[in-house]
């Protein structure tokens, strides 16, 4: 094929792009485009050289590793060139690299090889030297070719040993594996920096690479690292065992760290078995991978295989899919909720990641804005890892003519005042029931499952209702008639509808007090909150007369909600509200105090993870509250039990962090047989 000029440009282009890339990486540690993204750029590029080997060149990035040494630390050069990994990103690449096996070690049945799966470390590769025992130096891998010394800040590692634990040492010994952070100690970190102003790392790989890269050693040693051990490259003074995972093993014992997570089995059905395993208890591993890597297990055939330009034959790194990508924050819009906070929403160009595409994202308070330091316009990095909901993690790239992201002036939808809370993080609209935003997430919060659950009656309607002035408070959905409904005109509404519309309102008349108080959106009165209020008090009387004091008793109120519970029914529009709630015949059963006081989980703070099989979450939620237990949503070493279904996510490692009790569904069943709910 003859090569055209375009071509040539957009191979040039591409080798710049990456080379670009890769300095951000690996010697500033602070990327600008994510790991998918440079990862597509790669396979481009790779791409066209495999169509056009005249366009191959020794220099090229697909040919070479890493990124060059700093200056500022001594030069290391390895023995043993450090390599990188071949990568497969789908079952067919994963075929592929099987095939070349077989091709290569001219096997008839491939069915019987064996292989060693490991996971992929998110971290940076390290090469330590040991002689006669004693650790006598560590380099990063460079350029692969030659590395930094880092020794000094290695040796602050408390997993790495400085002395082998054996009374035989090999004379010596050349062991690499990943240095990396663990997520529990890059939250810590993370949330210590942020609370002494200083710069905050993007994820726990920039974390660890700029921690050992560090010319104070002192600074390193105050950072929580770990090293992972994954293979030998020299040995003298010993003999090694056969596969890679004896090699492991073998380290493990001479006192190396190695993974929990590491088998053998043979062929592909075993690795996709592995990686799909992985894949589902990525989130509760106490560090982060991006993938597994899959490995020849027998060492003489590795030996056999050899290496390609930049990475060995007998092993590939299958990856998965991405959990960030990077976009743009093209505006911020604040949107008004039912309490009048102001909440910053990003609007980014839309993104795939983690399975979805994104093009909205909360960006909670401008508490927040000011720790990412976003402006519009700016590239940033997006992250949604499993059902967690997106964020944006960092700032990759500044924009020309990126903008200052500020708070409006006033309330977007009423032009009200806008007033910050205590602590100047929360911003309010002034305009509460003067602001259609407010009054409209209130009326959909009254309704709301968890509160009246006026099943059928949708945002939509709710709105036309509030457009068409029907309606302004919750109180006045009990006054509504199919009739006025009807003579509103709302366009796609009938008779029938208006009829549904009437018989769901008409339903919520028979709730419990818990809803009830829930459903009336006191500030800091959550569903939680809303059961203790009813259990302790008993009657909405009780509750509306109960001065700040009283209310301090009840389990779970501290001083700011008492404050706002008291404020909100001193305020006369809201007692005529209730009122008219009860003159409209909303009931509830009369609750014994006393039993609900001496329920046998009072006092005690559930949470609730993963999918149950025989019954709802909301379901099992309800029958634990019955028995008196507060059911959280966040683990904490407050919490009593955390009951774990299939596929429990993140809530269950901190379930393990915080040293939690973890029930499984079974033991709840038991539960609830025993004490018949
Ligand atoms: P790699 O990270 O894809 O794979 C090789 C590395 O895997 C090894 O060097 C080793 O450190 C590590 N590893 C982890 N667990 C291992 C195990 N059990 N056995 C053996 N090795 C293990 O390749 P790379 O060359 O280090 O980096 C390339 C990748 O880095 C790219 O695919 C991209 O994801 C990322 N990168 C990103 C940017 C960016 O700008 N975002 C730039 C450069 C590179």
């Amino acid at each position: 094929m003859s090569v055209s000029s375009e071509l040539i440009t957009q191979v040039m282009s591409l080798r710049e792009q990456l080379r670009y890339h890769n300095h951000r990486y690996y010697v500033l540690d602070a990327p600008e485009v994510s790991d998918a993204q440079y990862d597509e750029l790669f396979q481009q590029l790779k791409k066209i050289e495999q169509n056009y080997p005249e366009l191959q060149t020794l220099d090229s990035p697909t040919q070479r590793v890493g990124g060059e040494a700093i200056s500022a630390f001594q030069t290391i050069v390895h023995t043993v060139p450090m390599l990188s990994l071949g990568n497969a990103f789908s079952s067919d690449e994963l075929k592929d690299f099987e095939r070349k096996l077989k091709d290569r070690l001219e096997t008839t049945d491939i069915s019987e090889l064996e292989y060693c799966a490991e996971l992929k470390l998110d971290g940076l590769a390290i090469s330590l030297i040991y002689e006669n025992g004693l650790f006598k130096q560590g380099a990063t891998r460079g350029d692969g070719a030659t590395g930094e010394d880092i020794s000094h800040n290695l040796k602050t590692i408390r997993n790495l040993p400085l002395q082998l634990n054996t009374l035989n040492p090999p004379t010596l010994l050349e062991v690499r594996g990943e240095v990396l952070m663990p997520k529990a100690g890059f939250d810590k970190f993370n949330a210590e920096a942020q609370l002494k102003g200083e710069r905050l790392f993007a994820n726990p790989r920039n974390a660890a690479a700029g921690s050992v890269r560090q010319l104070d050693p002192n600074i390193a040693a105050k950072r929580p690292l770990a090293f992972y051990a994954y293979s030998v490259t020299q040995i003298e003074g010993a003999i090694l065992p056969n596969t890679q995972y004896d090699v492991l093993q073998w380290l493990k014992s001479f006192g190396f760290t190695i993974s929990d997570d590491i088998k053998t089995g043979k062929g592909l059905a075993f690795v996709e078995g592995f990686y799909a395993d992985i894949q589902q208890r990525r989130s509760l591993l106490p560090y982060d991978i991006d993938g597994v890597v899959i490995k020849v297990n027998e060492l003489a055939k590795q030996q056999a295989l050899g290496m390609v330009s930049r990475e060995p034959r007998w092993a590939v790194a299958y990856k998965f899919p991405a959990q960030v990508a990077s976009t743009v924050l093209e505006s911020v819009d604040f949107q008004v909720g039912r309490t009048g906070a102001l909440t910053p929403v990003a609007r980014v160009k839309p993104v795939f990641v983690g399975g979805v595409t994104i093009s909205n994202i909360t960006l909670h308070n401008m508490d927040e804005i000011r720790r990412l330091g976003l402006h519009v316009g700016d590239t940033v990095e997006v992250c949604r890892a499993g059902d967690v909901i997106p964020k944006i993690t960092q700032v990759l790239a500044r924009g020309e003519s990126s903008s200052l992201i500020e708070l409006p002036a006033c309330c977007p939808v009423c032009q009200s005042p806008i007033v910050q809370d205590e602590k100047g993080v929360i911003v309010r609209c002034s305009g509460d029931v003067y602001c259609d935003a407010q009054v409209q997430r209130r009326l959909a919060h009254f309704v709301s499952r968890k509160a009246m659950n006026a099943d059928g009656l949708g945002e939509r309607w709710l709105e036309q209702l509030l457009e068409k002035g029907l309606i302004k408070h919750s109180a006045d959905l009990y006054y509504l008639t199919a009739e006025k409904i009807l003579a509103a005109n709302i366009e796609g509404m009938g008779e029938k509808l208006a009829d549904n519309i009437i018989a769901a309102i008409t339903k919520t008349k028979h709730t419990t007090l818990q809803r009830f108080i829930y459903a009336l959106g006191i500030r800091g009165v959550g569903e939680g909150t809303s059961l203790a209020l009813a259990q302790y008090f008993g009657t909405l009387e009780a509750i509306k007369s109960a001065d700040e004091e009283t209310l301090k008793q009840v389990p779970d109120i501290g001083e700011v909600s008492a404050k706002w519970i008291v404020a909100y029914f001193s305020q006369e529009i809201h007692l005529k509200q209730l009122e008219q709630f009860l003159a409209a015949g909303i009931t509830w059963p009369i609750i014994d105090i006393e039993q609900a006081q001496h329920q046998p989980l009072v006092g005690q703070s559930w949470v609730l993870t993963g999918t149950l099989s025989s019954m709802g979450r909301d379901v099992a939620k309800a029958k634990l509250q019955q028995l008196g237990a507060k059911v959280s949503g966040s683990v904490s070493k407050k919490t009593t039990i955390v009951v774990a279904g299939a596929e429990a996510g993140s809530k269950l490692a901190d379930a393990q962090k915080h040293g939690v009790t973890v029930w499984d569904e079974t033991q709840l069943h038991d539960l609830f047989a025993q004490h018949n709910v």
